[in-house]
């Protein structure tokens, strides 16, 4: 059990922030690297922050200034830990085998990236570095740390040199790679259990962004992933093998089929538009339309050059109104007026969004007065 001593504790918004000098809490972003949780005496650290010498450690619950015993999650920092030696063996494995440069490093809650000096990185480059990482993994190499001053790590031919003028620390896996770091470590790159990439994208232009889990994460997405495939193969009642070949076949058929429907729907519309009874409102045809939008969508084509013609077109969501023959704004804005519709509306066509049939005698009303 550790100790740490709040010299004073601030209350600001929904935050209670205890301030301390010293604190066994690694703080957020420091490094890029993820900060500690745990507790402090009762309350629970939520977040930890670095600030002007001072870390400010936001609880969940009020304290009282004091020196108080701290729990800090050991779980959680394994994992960070185990994220980012997995940085450093991929940083380095990327410059051995592709001569890639880690320009920066983030670590998430559940993913961390790595941006390389490349606009983009081949797959089989990104699977020889994979392979690169695991087999450092795999050699369960040591990691030592330890403190040399600058004249010592000038010597050392480190993979990145921090500016620091007093003693830096140096993070050294086995022959693998040597770096100066502040951050958490595994002792041995064996308990890391697996590095993997699982996404790219490229950034700022001329950066690749690298996607990558280790450890109980990787485990975590292998766990997911696999779950993913097997629910899909049941419902596409294929092997895993075949589910890439079956949902292109699905796509491809699909997209057939509505290529085909699209076909018959004009079809539909055309004889439609020949046997369709209209109505006469004021000077004008009214040809309400009550079915499915497919068909729907055509019948402008065959009706709207007919002397006088006003379409409604009903759908479960809307009424849509179209004419060659009078401005549609014109009807909408009357609409408008006297009903609390929403919509928009062209010059040939307006839509209004409702499902009553009271829009439709509205309309009716308005086109009598037209
Ligand atoms: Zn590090």
């Amino acid at each position: 059990m550790k100790n740490i001593k709040i010299e004073e504790v601030v209350k600001n918004e929904n935050q209670v922030i205890a301030i301390a000098r010293e604190s066994p809490f690694y703080p957020d972003g420091k490094g890029g690297q993820l900060g500690d949780r745990g507790k402090i005496g009762p309350a629970r650290v939520l977040k930890v922050k670095e600030k002007n010498g001072y870390i400010l450690h936001y609880l969940d619950t009020e304290l009282e200034p004091g020196e108080y015993d701290c729990e800090i999650d050991l779980s959680r920092r394994k994992d960070i830990a185990c994220q980012h030696t997995a940085q450093h063996i991929l940083s380095a494995a990327f410059l051995k085998t592709a001569d890639l440069e880690t320009v920066s490093f983030h670590m998430g809650e559940e993913i961390s990236t790595i941006d390389l000096n490349a606009p983009f990185i081949l797959e089989d480059v990104l699977e020889e570095v994979e392979d690169l990482a695991n087999e450092v993994v795999r050699k369960c190499e040591r990691v030592e740390i330890s403190e040399v001053d600058l004249k010592e790590a000038e010597t050392l031919n480190l993979r990145k040199i921090p500016e620091v003028k007093e003693k830096i620390r140096v993070v050294k896996i086995g022959d693998f790679d040597i770096t100066a770091c502040g951050g958490f470590h595994v002792e041995n790159t064996g308990e890391i259990g697996l590095i993997k990439i699982v996404d790219t994208e490229k950034v700022k232009k001329m950066f690749t962004r690298v996607y990558f889990v280790a450890g109980e994460r990787a485990l975590k997405d292998y766990r997911s992933k696999d779950r993913l495939i097997r629910s899909l193969t049941t419902v596409l009642t294929t092997s895993s093998q075949e589910l890439e070949k079956r949902v292109k076949n699905l796509l491809e058929s699909v997209k057939e089929k509505s290529s085909k429907l699209e076909k018959l729907a004009e079809l539909c519309a055309s004889l439609l538009a020949k046997s369709m009874a209209s109505k006469r409102v004021g000077r004008f045809e009214v040809y309400d339309f009550d079915g499915p939008q497919e068909v729907g969508k055509y019948l402008p084509k065959f009706l709207a050059d007919r002397e006088n013609t006003i379409i409604l077109l009903r759908y479960p969501d809307r009424v849509e109104i179209v004419s060659n023959w009078l401005d549609c704004r014109k009807i909408f804005e009357k609409l408008k007026e006297e009903l609390n519709i929403e919509g928009g509306a062209g010059q040939k066509r307006a839509i209004v969004s409702t499902s009553s049939s009271k829009v439709v005698e509205k309309i009716e009303e308005i086109l009598e007065w037209f």
